[in-house]
């Protein structure tokens, strides 16, 4: 079966499929060849003329090339077949790093991104270069058998015909079970994902005996969709292997018959046999690369939904150079998540470089969004977010993250050493330098601690550091930053008052030719901040010089 948008995919390496596909086509007629020059021995040896040993020569140089073309075929088809897989990894993965966190599901996404890509490289591989193999090569054998004996050809067309074509009358069945399975696979690897990453959580709760019968129930489902799918592919099969069968006894039938009445020699006739399995042959291995490669055709709509997923904003930016002193400028913005009312509203806000800015608000005013915008991970429905005077649309990617970081509540560690995530802004940062943030953020000592100092490989987002120490080792990262605008999106929500006091501080000092905006809760935070001003449902109430006062912050917190 041939898929419009996997024909598309394949775009890129439709020159490696063809080049298999036509390796397929010379191994045909490497087979063709045998069988006519078999074919001329044997009558040579019944009429018993001629020197056999060109003819024998023939077919030992013919059977020669085609072990060393089928030799060839494997490593190249594997070779053709990691490169998909590359290609199409590449081409997912950068599309899900545009697509919003919300919009993604680790567990669809990586049964898609591994075991669909897998399928495809079968699909692509073995079964489109077969499917070419089967348009040429049948056709040939067809009219040089129809030359001997033009019944055995008829037969021959007929059951090929039927082999081919028959299966294809449960192709859209097939696709819909394959879509079904596939979803329950999907789904089923979601659930395994979710489920292994919090086990702690659903123990706490005592719903782990829940949750793996839920899974067991799925599994089941998986199971039984897996079986109905297999018996409609074996109908498939059944319908395909018998119309081979029948076709080869009714062309022997034929060629018989051609025999007896006179319409052919014998020697014709065993040529025609031998041309008969020839033209079979592509027949039956398109049917094994279809098995194959079918479960790619299946993961379709996985791949479609994930490259079809609407990009958070659209990187076109050419402004390469960083920003120099980061002036920051919010002119009128509004942004409201799809299908919400929520977002922020008619948001303006200037800070001058150096300077520091409160963001004060209850939960769900839009200081985080204010975060995203400057980060841009979202792009203003309306107005402008200007750094250093440049729209932040106009940047490079590269260029903005080098002036403008954003240290998250809950920030993302990788299952990499402590040191390379701290470099993730700065690649280049010693370890003299790595060591003086850590100390700036009152994490040097944890990490001292830890088995292997700085070179300690963290587990799954530095599980056994606490909440308080990966937010310290965030602000690190973010303190290495070369970028001019720090955000603090409540990064010491998980610190007792001391160490909040202790990290804010040298975080000041530390940045105090930087612009920073603290969004915060508490006043721990914000002891340093210049001005403050405060959010509510998504609008700016109220603005201040100094750190925001009590009774601001009290209301910010009672909701
Ligand atoms: P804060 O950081 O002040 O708690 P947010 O900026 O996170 O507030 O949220 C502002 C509003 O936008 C809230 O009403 C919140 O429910 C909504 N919101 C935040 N994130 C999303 C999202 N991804 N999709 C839809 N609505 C969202």
């Amino acid at each position: 079966m041939v898929h419009r948008r996997l024909l598309q995919l394949a775009g890129a390496v439709s020159g490696a499929i063809l080049a298999l596909a036509g390796l397929g086509v010379v191994l045909s007629v490497l087979h063709i060849a045998f069988a006519l020059a078999a074919g001329s021995v044997v009558t040579a040896v019944v009429h018993g003329d001629g020197d056999l040993v060109p003819g024998l020569a023939a077919l030992t140089g013919i059977a020669l090339l085609r072990g060393v073309l089928i030799g060839a075929r494997e490593p190249t088809a594997t070779r053709v077949g990691a490169e998909v897989r590359i290609r199409l990894r590449r081409r997912l993965l950068l599309q899900l790093a545009t697509v919003p966190v919300a919009e993604r599901d680790s567990g669809r996404t990586a049964a898609t991104v591994l075991d669909g890509v897998d399928g495809l490289d079968a699909y692509y591989t073995r079964y489109l270069p077969q499917l070419i193999v089967v348009l040429v090569v049948p056709a040939v054998v067809v009219a040089l058998v129809w030359t001997r004996s033009a019944g055995a050809g008829a037969v021959l067309a007929v059951a090929t015909a039927v082999a081919v074509l028959a299966p294809r009358v449960w192709d859209a069945r097939l696709l819909r079970t394959g879509r079904r399975r596939w979803d329950r696979f999907t789904r089923l690897s979601s659930d395994y994902v979710e489920a292994l990453q919090q086990i702690p959580l659903l123990r706490s709760f005592g719903a782990t005996d829940r949750i793996a019968a839920r899974i067991a129930a799925d599994a089941d489902g998986l199971r039984v969709s897996t079986m109905a799918q297999l018996r409609l592919s074996l109908v498939e099969t059944l319908v395909s292997g018998v119309a081979l069968h029948l076709g080869t006894v009714l062309v022997v039938f034929a060629a018989v018959a051609a025999v007896v009445s006179g319409g052919a020699g014998a020697t014709a006739a065993m040529t025609v046999l031998l041309l008969a399995r020839e033209c079979f042959r592509p027949v039956q291995d398109l049917g094994t690369t279809w098995h194959a490669g079918y479960l790619g055709l299946t993961a379709v709509d996985g791949l479609e939904r994930l490259l079809s997923g609407r990009p958070a904003v659209i990187e076109n930016g050419a402004h390469a150079a960083p920003a120099p002193t980061g002036s920051v400028m919010v002119d009128d913005v509004t942004y409201r998540y799809p299908g919400t009312t929520t977002g922020v509203r008619g948001l303006s806000l200037r800070v001058a470089p150096g300077e520091t800015v409160a963001v004060v608000g209850p939960s769900g005013s839009g200081k985080s969004t204010l975060a995203r915008l400057l980060e841009r991970d979202i792009d203003p429905d309306a107005g402008q977010v200007r750094v250093d005077g440049v729209d932040l649309r106009a940047y490079t990617r590269g260029a903005r993250s080098r002036s403008v970081v954003v240290v998250p509540q809950d920030p993302v560690l990788f299952a990499w050493s402590v040191r390379d995530n701290l470099r993730l802004y700065r690649p280049a940062a010693t370890d003299a330098e790595i060591e003086h943030a850590c100390g700036l953020a009152d994490v040097h000592d944890v990490v001292a601690a830890l088995p292997d100092g700085y070179g300690t490989v963290l587990a799954e987002n530095g599980e056994q550091l606490s909440g308080g120490q990966r937010q310290r080792l965030a602000i690190a990262r973010a303190l290495l930053s070369p970028a001019p605008v720090l955000v603090l999106d409540e990064v010491t929500s998980a610190l007792d008052p001391d160490t909040e006091k202790r990290v804010m501080d040298a975080v000041a000092r530390d940045s105090s030719a930087r612009t920073v905006l603290v969004i915060a809760h508490r006043a721990g935070a914000c002891l340093h901040a210049d001005r403050w001003i405060a959010l509510r449902d998504g609008r700016l109430t109220a603005s201040g010089d100094g750190p925001p006062p009590a009774r601001v912050l009290m209301a910010g917190s009672a909701s």
